[in-house]
This record gives structure tokens, sequence and C-alpha cells, in this order.
């Protein structure tokens, strides 16, 4: 039986991760885990239960109700995972800007990182998992077999973002779109809490002038490559 391995993608927003993760896990019939879906899950909660004066996060606040978040990915009837919160579907709330807007204050709060990894090092255990995030390959499994490092042009990430959010039929516009990257990049990367960073064993996948179907074929290179080498051991 062929052996099964980790893979971790971290990187920038709105950089194609989890379109790269969401195929390459199906490709290899892993389980795809958006950990980025769970942040905003508690963000979402965060909102909904006075955790925020105006936009400025309570962290007491939050930290008092952290036991009462509940978060679990369920498939819906295409067999896509959605993230649950509490027991009630949020996949679309998750996706809306006023999240997006917070995220990065939440994402910064050491105990909800603690909370969150832990509960990802778990979904790892058996193997056969494709993990997105931003500490995936440098915290959460820092002995992934595949870490990739993926990156892409502000400008084409900030028009694929701003398609993707039109064609759902939100109302933003491209500065909304642009400004808001930028933001989560500096919060994510400058934090004091798990970084976003490139792990020294990562390989960079710069998809700028990349389809879909290029970037897949060479993350299912550098996979077999390593599900090779790890069947040898
Ligand atoms: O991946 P996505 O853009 O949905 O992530 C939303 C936010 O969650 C990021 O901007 C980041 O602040 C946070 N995040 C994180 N660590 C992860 C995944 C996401 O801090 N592993």
């Amino acid at each position: 039986m062929k052996s099964r391995i980790n893979i971790a993608i971290d990187g920038y927003s709105s950089c194609g991760k989890s379109t790269l993760a969401k195929e390459l896990a199906a490709e290899l019939r892993y389980i795809y885990v958006d950990t980025g879906a769970m942040y905003r899950a508690v963000t979402l909660f965060a909102v909904n239960n006075n955790c925020f004066k105006e936009d400025t996060l309570d962290k007491q606040t939050l930290l008092q109700q952290l036991s009462a978040i509940s978060i679990a990915f369920k498939n819906n009837a295409d067999n896509k995972p959605e993230v649950h919160l509490n027991g009630q579907n949020a996949e679309e709330e998750i996706r809306e800007m006023c999240v997006s807007q917070k995220v990065s204050s939440v994402a910064a709060v050491k105990e909800v990182r603690r909370l969150l990894v832990a509960q990802q090092q778990k979904m790892g255990e058996q193997k056969g998992v494709v993990m997105d995030g931003r500490d995936i390959g440098t915290v959460v499994f820092p002995r992934a077999e595949l870490k990739i490092f993926m990156t892409a042009s502000h400008e084409v990430r900030t028009r694929r973002r701003y398609e993707e959010l039109v064609n759902q039929g939100k109302t933003v516009t491209r500065n909304e779109v642009s400004e808001n990257l930028k933001h989560r990049d500096h919060l994510d990367t400058t934090r004091k809490e798990d970084p976003l960073r490139q792990a020294e064993d990562a390989v960079v996948l710069d998809n700028s002038n990349l389809t879909r179907s290029e970037q897949l074929k060479i993350a299912l290179r550098w996979a077999a490559e390593k599900i090779n080498a790890n069947n040898k051991q």
C-alpha cells in the first residue's frame, strides 16, 4: 500500500492556495483542510458575541468565551467541506468582507492560535492531509513531507479575489480588495505569534503566470516525488 504524506501549503492572502489544495486533495484522495476558514469562524463568533468595540478587538471578552466555540467541517451535498460554527453552517458568512477585515487581528491572539493549531495537528495524525494557511509548514506540521510556499504578484491576487467576490454577487471595489490584501499580509507577516514565513525546506510556487492545470501538474509532480521517497523508507 502506498504510504500517505502530509502536504502543507502556505502563502499570502489570495494566492490561490485553497484552489490548489482542493485540487491536490481530490487527485490524491486526501483530506483538504482550510485553516483560514477556522480563523474566520472564530472571527465570526467574535463579531456576533460583542468582542469588537467599533473595529477594535476586545481580547479579554473573546478569551472568556473561547471554550464556547466549536468548529467542525462537514461535507455538503456536492461532497465539498463547509465550516460549521457551533452547529450552524457558516461557510458563506465567514467570507464576508466584514470578517476579512477583522480576521487577522483575531488570528494574532496566541490563545486562539494554540486552540486551532492543536485541532489542526489532530486532523493530520493519520496523514493524507492537504492543509493550507500561513503557519502550516512552520508550526502545524513542521515535519510535513511536502511544503509549498505560494506567491503571486499583488495585481494578480487582487484581480483574482475581486473577480471571485463579484462572481459571488458581493458588492466590493477593486481598491477595497487590494487594501484588504495588503492589510492582512502586513498583519500576518509581522505578528508575534506564528507569523507567515517560508519554511526553510519549502518549495516556492509563483503562480502569477500559471494556469490552474499548470500549477496542479507541478504540485502533483512534487507530491509524487515525496510519496515515492516515503515508500522507500
Ligand atoms: O486563508 P484565508 O485568507 O481565508 O485566511 C484568513 C486569515 O486567517 C488570514 O489573513 C490570517 O490572518 C489567518 N490565518 C492564520 N493562520 C492560518 C490560516 C489563516 O493566521 N493557518
